[in-house]
C-alpha cells in the first residue's frame, strides 16, 4: 500500500491513463506554495494608468540611452530608449501619451535609474492587430533574433538577459535542444501558469521559433505536476512532427533554475561556472516564449505582462494583465489594497524576488509577481550561532556548502570563497529556508561575491 501511494506521489497519470515519470534533480526542497490563491482565477486587464515610467535599464547589459526629449508625443509601442551595445535592449512606450520628464526614477532593482516619464493622452492606446501566422519554418534564424532584439525582449522569468543574445549561440556551441522552463516553482506566483492556460497556442508557436532561431531539431516543455491543466491544455496541440515534448516535473524547489531544469529534462550537468549552451541547451521562459511568438508574427513589443499580485497582505489577490511601466501603488489598488496586517512587499517570489521600500516604483517587462506579505508570514527571529546540524548542505541544489560560505563571509575571510565554490551559488534561498538558526546565507554571499569583483577591477 505504501509503494503505491509512493509512486502516484512521484508520479502524473498521462491522458490515456498510464503513469508518467516525474523528472527532476538531487537536493532542493519543498516550501509551502500557496499558489491556490490565484492559480483559478482568470487574467483581467487592469484600466491604462494616466502615467507610465520607462526605465532605461530593464535587462542585464549596457543601459538604454533617451531616444526622446520631454515634450515629444509618443504612440504605443514606439521606442523611447535604445542603445547600439549587442548585449542590451531597446524599451518602448506602453501607452500614448506625451514625455513629461527624463530623469532617475525608482527601479524594482533597488537603484535609481534614468527613466522616462510619459502622461497618457486621448491618442489612440491600442496595440497592433495580429497578423496572420506563418509556419516557423518559413523565418531565417536572422529574422527571428532581429524581430526579438526590435521588440526588446529580455528573460522574462526574472533575470532580465536579453534574449536576441540568447539566441545567438557562438558557432562552438552547437544547441540541439531546446527547454522551456514552465515549472513557475517559486511560491505563490501563477501567471506563468495562467499565461499557458490563456494563451497555449503562442506557447508552442514560441517554442517552435526559439528551437528554429538557435538550430534545435528538439524541444522540451517543463510544466511542475502541480499544474496538470496546463499539461492537459497543450498536450492536444503538439504533433510528433514538431519534435516538442511535455515534461511533467517534480513539485520541488528550485526546479525551474536553468541547471535543475536541464538536469531533468536531458539529464545533463552544466559544468561549474558553465552555461546551458555548453551542454548544447538554450532554456528560455514560458511567457518568454509567447512574447517571442507575438514579436515574430506581428512585430509587437513587451508592451504589457500577467502579474500575480498575492499574499494574505492583499485584500483581493489576482492575476492582473498590466502595461509595462504602471506604478506597483496602482496595480495594488486594483487587487483592493493592503490588509491591515500587509507589512512587506517583494517584487517575484518569496525565495527570489526583491523586498521593495516604495511604492513609486513600476512594473517592468521581467515583473511576474507582487507579494504582499503579512506580519505573521515573516519570522521575526533574529540569527543564531550554527548548530551545524547540515540542513542548509543537504538541500542546496548546486551542491555547495552554504555554512560555510557564509561562515567565510561573516569572517572576512573572501579570499577563501573561490574555494568553495562562492560563484557556483543561484541564490536560490533553499539554504536559508531550511536553517533553523535563521542564518542569512544568501545576504552573506551576496556581499561576497560583490567583495570579490570590486576586487578584480
Ligand atoms: S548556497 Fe546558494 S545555491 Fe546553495 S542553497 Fe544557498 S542560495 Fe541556493
Ligand atoms: S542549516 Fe543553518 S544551522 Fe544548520 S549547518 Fe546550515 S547554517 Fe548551520
Amino acid at each position: 500500500m505504501i509503494i503505491v501511494i509512493r509512486i502516484i506521489a512521484n508520479s502524473l497519470f498521462n491522458s490515456v491513463g498510464n503513469i508518467m515519470e516525474l523528472k527532476t534533480f538531487k537536493h532542493g526542497i519543498h516550501p509551502e506554495y500557496y499558489k491556490e490563491l490565484t492559480q483559478d482565477l482568470a487574467t483581467v486587464p487592469m484600466p491604462l494608468p494616466k502615467q507610465i515610467i520607462i526605465p532605461l535599464q530593464q535587462h542585464i547589459g549596457v543601459p538604454c540611452q533617451p531616444a526622446v526629449q520631454v515634450k515629444d508625443e509618443v504612440r504605443v509601442g514606439d521606442i523611447v530608449g535604445n542603445s547600439e551595445a549587442f548585449v542590451s535592449s531597446p524599451v518602448h512606450t506602453s501607452m500614448s501619451g506625451v514625455v513629461k520628464k527624463v530623469e532617475p526614477y525608482p527601479h524594482p532593482g533597488g537603484a535609481m535609474v534614468n527613466s522616462v516619464i510619459i502622461e497618457a493622452n486621448e491618442q489612440d492606446q491600442s496595440f497592433p492587430p495580429k497578423k496572420e501566422q506563418r509556419e516557423a519554418a518559413s523565418y531565417s534564424a536572422e529574422d527571428i533574433r532581429t524581430a526579438v532584439r526590435k521588440a526588446g525582449l529580455v528573460g522574462l522569468g526574472g533575470a532580465g538577459f536579453p534574449t536576441h543574445v540568447k539566441l545567438t549561440p557562438p558557432k562552438d556551441k552547437p544547441i540541439d535542444t531546446v527547454v522551456i522552463n514552465a515549472a513557475e516553482c517559486e511560491p505563490y506566483l501563477t501567471s506563468d501558469h495562467r499565461m499557458i492556460l490563456e494563451q497555449p497556442e503562442e506557447v508552442i508557436y514560441g517554442t517552435q521559433l526559439i528551437m528554429k532561431a538557435v538550430g534545435a531539431k528538439k524541444g522540451y516543455i517543463g510544466i511542475e505536476a502541480n499544474k496538470p491543466n496546463a499539461l492537459e491544455i497543450l498536450r492536444p496541440l503538439l504533433s510528433a512532427a514538431d519534435q516538442i515534448e511535455l515534461l511533467a516535473l517534480e513539485v520541488k524547489y528550485p526546479q525551474g533554475a536553468e541547471k535543475m531544469l536541464i538536469k531533468a529534462a536531458v539529464n545533463r550537468e552544466v559544468p561549474a561556472g558553465g552555461l546551458p549552451m555548453d551542454v548544447g541547451v538554450n532554456v528560455n521562459n514560458v511567457t518568454g516564449a509567447v512574447a517571442v511568438a507575438k514579436a515574430v508574427r506581428d512585430g509587437l513589443p513587451v508592451l504589457e505582462r500577467i502579474v500575480t499580485v498575492t499574499g494574505k497582505g492583499i485584500r483581493e489577490p489576482k492575476n492582473v494583465l498590466v502595461r509595462v511601466g504602471t506604478p506597483i501603488k496602482e496595480v495594488i489598488e486594483f487587487c483592493g489594497g493592503f490588509t491591515p496586517s500587509a507589512r512587506k512587499i517583494i517584487l517575484g517570489g518569496p525565495m527570489m524576488g526583491i523586498a521593495q521600500t516604495t511604492l513609486d516604483v513600476p512594473v517592468i517587462k521581467a515583473t511576474g509577481g507582487i507579494l504582499i506579505l503579512t506580519d505573521e508570514e515573516i519570522s521575526e527571529l533574529k540569527p543564531h550561532t550554527c548548530i551545524h546540524c547540515g540542513k542548509c548542505v543537504h538541500a542546496c541544489p548546486m551542491g555547495l556548502i552554504p555554512s560555510k560560505l557564509g561562515a567565510l563571509v561573516e569572517r572576512e575571510l573572501y579570499e577563501k570563497l573561490p574555494e568553495y565554490n562562492v560563484n557556483d551559488c543561484m541564490e536560490c534561498g533553499c539554504c536559508v529556508y531550511v536553517c533553523p538558526a535563521k542564518r542569512p546565507m544568501v545576504h552573506w554571499i551576496k556581499v561576497g561575491k560583490a567583495v570579490l569583483r570590486s576586487r578584480k577591477k
